[in-house]
This record gives structure tokens, C-alpha cells and sequence, in this order.
């Protein structure tokens, strides 16, 4: 039951492609993996998938894929070498062909009196002049600029439509592959997620990146249409003032916590192990501030997907929520709803009873997330018949997903694979459009 309390989701990329590599994060607690669309083929894509599946199966873990769409979001392209070495104070043209090449047309609003900045802010550079096909450049600073990194300028000519065709081509490719979790960039609008549902079906689990003012100021219409919300730090710690971002931060993972939908806090999580055997001190006591925050999954991003330490970045991030986890008092919610008062008893009578063992029939995974955010030490063994919804329960924080056609097949795995004999069972059995839901103390 180690690997099932606050998760860890990592991006798969160069470094962690390879069946070895895989295997051990997935030994060594992995829930989820990303695939990044903005980088790679369909064929490097639909390889990773299958190595993945196979590990599933054969290491009989629960571990889910997603696939984050770029959305809007303006990158860099391809360099000549795969790198290019910026230099302070030396000029660069962007745009088509340029020394940094960027798509054509996105540059010509941006003011000469502002600032471009590359690869999550990493790198800044001042425009000068428009040239043909982009803009003349200075560094501000030096820095290595890779492949197909973000592009941050006020005046950007986004596209204006969502899903955009990159993201049509990613969600078509993903729903062949029997994908049914997507990551949606640079959403500002409840409309740009029931926009994607329409494509995917209402079977498929959306995950919100927050990473826009406008997603902050519309973040009650978008939670209300998403499955999962993700704090994504990069670009939202350039779209906003960066000294808002950790109390941001903080109210995201609360206003999703009261609401019961997962929330995941993304993006230079252990970014020093990029290079690095261990973290920055500043780094663990980040993450563990949003482990005490009630975050349900943290993610690894280029720590993983380029690092010259994935399998140490996963293990330290693993061994510093076993540590931690439990050190969060338990909260207690406003009670909106009878679902709400039900759970509400089931967290008392396992804190009353010391029964930490609770199993959760469900439809549509809520009660299983309404109980997560109690952050309780409980394991939520949470047996469910549909496999996105076994997907779905990977990311909540101490949520065991189990999948079974039925109730006693579901407690015969919990029974077997992880030893449980006794436990609080929270029924919730359909009735035409109704539904009966009942508790009781069950030996298994
Ligand atoms: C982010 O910006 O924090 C993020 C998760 O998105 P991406 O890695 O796609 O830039």
C-alpha cells in the first residue's frame, strides 16, 4: 500500500523511455505517466504506451498514461544541433528560419518595449527591430536553449480557437490508442473543456492546466467541467506575477480539494536533480509544503524526461512523502450534500473505530475523492467496473484503485494483494436513476 498516498506522475521522455528505466520507476512507485504531445512522434509515442501496458500487466500494478495536449502554446522549434548556447548580450533572430526558429506570424504583436522569455523564463531576451518572417533580439542573459521550449511575450498572436489542430491531431491519435486521459494546455474557459469533451466523449477524463490569469479568474466554471486540475507551475509562474504563484498555488489546492476533484502540483517539483543525485533543500521543502497543503499528486517533468537522474528523482520524491504524509492533520469540510454526510461519517468511524482499511463501491469515483481529502492515513480501496474511472482514482491521494466486474471479485483482490481481513464498506449500489448507499463493518 506504499505508492498509493500522495502520487507521483511522471513525464516520460529520452530518459526514461527504455523498458529498464520504466520498470524501475514503476518499482519504485510511480502512478502515472505523461506523454508530453508538444515532443515526439506518434510512433515514439505508441511505443512507450505499449512498454508500459506490458509492465502494467505484467508487474500487476495500477499505473495510468496521459496524454498532455499542447493546447495554444508557443514553442521554439528544432535547432541545427539539437541546442543552441545563448550568449548575454549577443543578438538572435526568431521566426521562420531564424536563429531561433518560431512559427511564422506569432512574433508581429509583440511591443518593441517588451520582453520575450524562453524556456519557462530561464532564458530573456529584449526585441530590438521586426526583421522579415520575426524579430531581432539581444540576450539578456546566457543560457542553453534545447528543442521545442516554451515562448513567453506579452502580444503573442495565440491561436484563438481550442482545441487547436495540434491538439485535434493529439486527441485523435490518443483515442486509437485506447488513451482515454487527456492534459489540456492553456485553458482560460469552461468552454474550452466541454469544447475537447465533445470530441472525446463523456467517458474521458480531462485534466485542466492551470497555467493562465484568465483560468484563475474562470477556475469555478472550468473545475465544474473537469475531472482532475493541475497547478501548472511553469507557465502560470510567467503569466502571473511570480510572487503570487505559492499562495496561488495553496488556494488552487483547496478550492479542489472542497470540490473532490484531484489536484496535481506540477513543474520544477526536484528540477536541480535534472543534473544533480540530490535536491536543492529549497526544492524537498516545496514539495513537502504542498503535500501539507493537501496536493493529491505531485509530477516530475524534464527531471524525468531528460534528467541524467529519473530513478533517483522518483525514489526521493517517494521517500519524502512516506515520510510525510501522515504529518497533515485531517480536515473537515462543510457538509453541501447527503453524499457529503455520508462520507463525513465514514472518515469519523474510521478515526472512532481505527479501522484504516475503508473500501468504496463506485460509479463515477467521487466518494472516493470526497473521503481522499480528509487526508486521513486511511488506505480507500476503491472498486470500480470501468477502466477509465480505475484511471481516474490513480490520481486521488491515498486512493487504491481496485478494477472488478464486481463487488465480491473486487474484495477478493483487496483481500489477496494487500492483506486486508477487516474493513469500513461504503455501499453504493444503483437503483434505476436512483441509488442506495449504506455503511457497514465488514470482515472480508
Ligand atoms: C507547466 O507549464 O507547468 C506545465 C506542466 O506544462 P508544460 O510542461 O507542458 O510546459
Amino acid at each position: 500500500m506504499d505508492n498509493e498516498k500522495v502520487k507521483i506522475i511522471v513525464t516520460v521522455g529520452p530518459a526514461s523511455d527504455s523498458e529498464a528505466v520504466l520498470k524501475k520507476l514503476i518499482l519504485n512507485g510511480v502512478n502515472t505517466f505523461r506523454l508530453n504531445f508538444s515532443h515526439g512522434s506518434p510512433e515514439y509515442f505508441s511505443r512507450v504506451i505499449r512498454i508500459i501496458r506490458d509492465l502494467r500487466s505484467r508487474l500487476n500494478k495500477n499505473v495510468s498514461i496521459f496524454l498532455d495536449l499542447p493546447g495554444p502554446k508557443i514553442r521554439t522549434g528544432i535547432l541545427p544541433n539539437g541546442k543552441l548556447n545563448i550568449l548575454e548580450n549577443k543578438k538572435y533572430t526568431l521566426g521562420l528560419n531564424g536563429d531561433i526558429p518560431v512559427l511564422g506570424g506569432v512574433l508581429s504583436g509583440i511591443p518593441l518595449k517588451g520582453k520575450i522569455s524562453l524556456s519557462d523564463g530561464k532564458i530573456e531576451l529584449k526585441p530590438i527591430k521586426r526583421v522579415k518572417n520575426g524579430l531581432l533580439a539581444k540576450a539578456l542573459n546566457s543560457g542553453l536553449l534545447l528543442n521545442n521550449q516554451s515562448l513567453n511575450a506579452d502580444g503573442l498572436n495565440y491561436e484563438k480557437t481550442y482545441p487547436t489542430e495540434k491538439d485535434r491531431a493529439g486527441i485523435k491519435f490518443g483515442l486509437n490508442q485506447g488513451i482515454t486521459t487527456f492534459a489540456l494546455s492553456f485553458v482560460s474557459k469552461k468552454e474550452d473543456i466541454t469544447n475537447v469533451r465533445k470530441l472525446v466523449g463523456k467517458d474521458s477524463i480531462l485534466i485542466a492546466k492551470i497555467e493562465r490569469e484568465s483560468a484563475l479568474n474562470n477556475f469555478d466554471g472550468i473545475a465544474g467541467v473537469s475531472n482532475v486540475i493541475m497547478i501548472a507551475r511553469g507557465d502560470l509562474g510567467l503569466n502571473i506575477d511570480i510572487v503570487r504563484l505559492p499562495l496561488v498555488q495553496r488556494k488552487l489546492i483547496r478550492e479542489a480539494n472542497k470540490r473532490s476533484i484531484p489536484v496535481i502540483t506540477a513543474t520544477q517539483v526536484l528540477e536541480s536533480m535534472i543534473r544533480n543525485p540530490i535536491p536543492t533543500r529549497a526544492e524537498v521543502s516545496d514539495a513537502f509544503m504542498a503535500i501539507m497543503d493537501g496536493t493529491d499528486a505531485i509530477m516530475l517533468s524534464e527531471e524525468t524526461a531528460i534528467g541524467d537522474y529519473p530513478v533517483k528523482a522518483v525514489d526521493t520524491l517517494r521517500r519524502l512523502i512516506d515520510f510525510n504524509y501522515k504529518k497533515l492533520a485531517p480536515s473537515r469540510y462543510k457538509i453541501g450534500s447527503e453524499e457529503d454526510a455520508l462520507i463525513d461519517e465514514v472518515a469519523s468511524l474510521s478515526e472512532n473505530t481505527k479501522i484504516r482499511n475503508i473500501v468504496i463501491q463506485t460509479e463515477d469515483g467521487k466518494n472516493a475523492f470526497r473521503l481522499s481529502r480528509y487526508h486521513t492515513d486511511a488506505n480507500i480501496f476503491a472498486i470500480t467496473k470501468k477502466a477509465n474511472i480505475a484511471d481516474l482514482l490513480t490520481f486521488g491521494r491515498n486512493v487504491i484503485p481496485i478494477l472488478a466486474q464486481d463487488i465480491h471479485t473486487g474484495l477478493k483482490i483487496i483481500k489477496r494483494n494487500y492483506s486486508v481481513d477487516k474493513a469500513i464498506m461504503v455501499y453504493d449500489v444503483p437503483q434505476g436513476k436512483k441509488s442506495k448507499s449504506s455503511i457497514e463493518i465488514l470482515k472480508i
